[in-house]
């Protein structure tokens, strides 16, 4: 007997039929023998509809309201499958977030899990019952609801796992597993059976949509064994796993793309001591990240800075430095219509020329790149967000992933 937690995206809830499915799929895991609870997200859709409300009635509204209303979707799935599964003779109960309660920070609208209380939720179990809990929502220290950040109930799961001790956390979706990159834009993408916690966690944070990045930087952290797979096929998924459970480590094991970012040109900078410090510093207090950073070399005493920053943070950014940079520059230039591409391997460590190979498969195709930033695991580039398709096509045939 095993102890799993299973989680249903939007697509796999997206309507009563589809419910009815899941609700059969947990019942095969209780009628194996095992204990289950499940998580789910909101029906596919609505979460953007709900933040879409509140941006109508307000563009700056309160962080505190807009949880309220965009944590909304997912009790209504909680209960929706409790009723699916009671129909199927399984005894079933729904559970908000704060009646567990998963307990969070005070970040409203991204807030982290700090403890999920799981005692009440494991005697159920363990008497046969199975608890639905509704993904993406948490509990905060005023005492008011909070949310994780989209694609939060992937988080839920895991610290669910963690909470309940659980053997696995099966993450089901509308694609069955992690693949070399987006089955949905390049079609010859491969499914991958396995990949490190670390591969993951850089291919979720540099844009892969699949699982958040603080669901797999928890499940590093508690050594919970995630699986990802179809909740519309039998086909196995993919699992996440450490490094030593995998045979061959592949010089790149995938390739993200995201089109988060925007790129910003601080034209004309006097190149001296202490002017990074100068420009990051202010954009750093008003809690701005930024990713990529590069600086031309100076001609007479003067340079080009470009880095990028979220492209929901850009006009901030923009205004940031406009009003508070004391150094003297000649114009300020931004673009939002450019693409981060990475390509992620742990072989990379071992191996050289990967970045080589990047480089020569988008000369080829005639793609500029803008701004390049490396780490132990993986390369990036910034490009005009037009080559997005073509320069991810080209990638995966020069790094030899493409599907027989
Ligand atoms: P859910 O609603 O189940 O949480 P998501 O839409 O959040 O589903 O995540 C699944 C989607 O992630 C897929 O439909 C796919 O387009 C996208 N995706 C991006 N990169 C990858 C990748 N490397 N492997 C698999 N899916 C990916
Ligand atoms: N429903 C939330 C969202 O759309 C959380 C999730 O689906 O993971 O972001
Ligand atoms: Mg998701």
């Amino acid at each position: 007997m095993a102890r799993i937690v299973m989680k249903f995206g939007g697509t796999s809830v997206g309507d009563v039929n589809r419910i009815k499915n899941v609700a059969r799929r947990v019942k095969a895991e209780c009628d194996r023998g095992n204990q289950v609870a499940v998580a789910v997200s909101a029906m596919s859709g609505v979460t953007n509809q709900l933040v879409n409300y509140c941006s109508e009635m307000s563009p700056l509204h309160d962080a505190r309201e807009y949880d309220t209303i965009v944590s909304t979707g997912e009790q209504v799935t909680t209960g929706l499958l409790a009723i699916a599964l009671q129909d199927l003779g399984v005894t079933a109960r729904s559970w908000q977030g704060w009646q567990i309660p998963v307990i969070t920070d005070d970040a409203h609208g991204k807030a982290r899990i700090a403890e999920i209380k799981g005692e009440e939720l494991i005697r159920r179990m363990e008497k046969g019952e199975v608890p639905v809990v509704a993904g993406f929502q948490g509990l905060g220290p005023d005492n008011r609801v909070t949310t994780l950040g989209r694609g939060g109930s992937d988080t839920t799961a895991v610290a669910l796992a963690a909470a309940l001790n659980a053997d696995r956390c099966d993450i089901y979706t509308d694609v069955d597993g992690v693949y070399t990159t987006d089955p949905r834009i390049v079609p010859t993408a491969k499914k991958l059976d396995k990949i490190t916690y670390e591969e993951m966690l850089e291919m979720a944070s540099l844009g892969a949509k699949v699982l958040q990045t603080r669901s797999v930087e928890m499940a590093m952290k508690h050594g919970v064994r995630v699986q990802v797979l179809s909740s519309f096929s039998d086909a196995p998924g993919t699992l996440v796993c450490d490094e030593d459970e995998i045979m061959e480590n592949a010089l790149v094991s995938g390739i993200a793309y995201s089109r988060d970012e925007a790129k910003v040109t601080l034209v004309g900078v006097a190149d001296q001591p202490g002017i990074a410090a100068s420009i990051f510093g202010p954009l750093a207090d008003a809690n701005i990240n930024v990713d990529m950073i590069v600086q031309n070399v100076s001609q007479d005493g003067s340079t080009d800075m470009t880095f990028t920053v979220g492209k929901a943070d850009l006009e901030r950014a923009l205004k940031v430095v406009k009003d508070q940079l004391k150094v003297p520059y000649k114009a300020i230039k931004s673009d939002k219509n450019v693409v981060k591409l990475s390509v992620i391997g742990v072989g990379m460590r071992s191996h050289a020329g990967v970045a080589k190979t990047m480089f020569k498969a988008l000369a080829e195709k005639g793609i500029n790149i803008q701004v390049i930033s490396t780490s132990e695991i993986k390369v990036s580039v910034l490009i005009g967000e037009d080559y997005t398709e073509l320069a991810l096509r080209a990638l995966h045939t020069a790094y030899d992933l493409d599907a027989a």
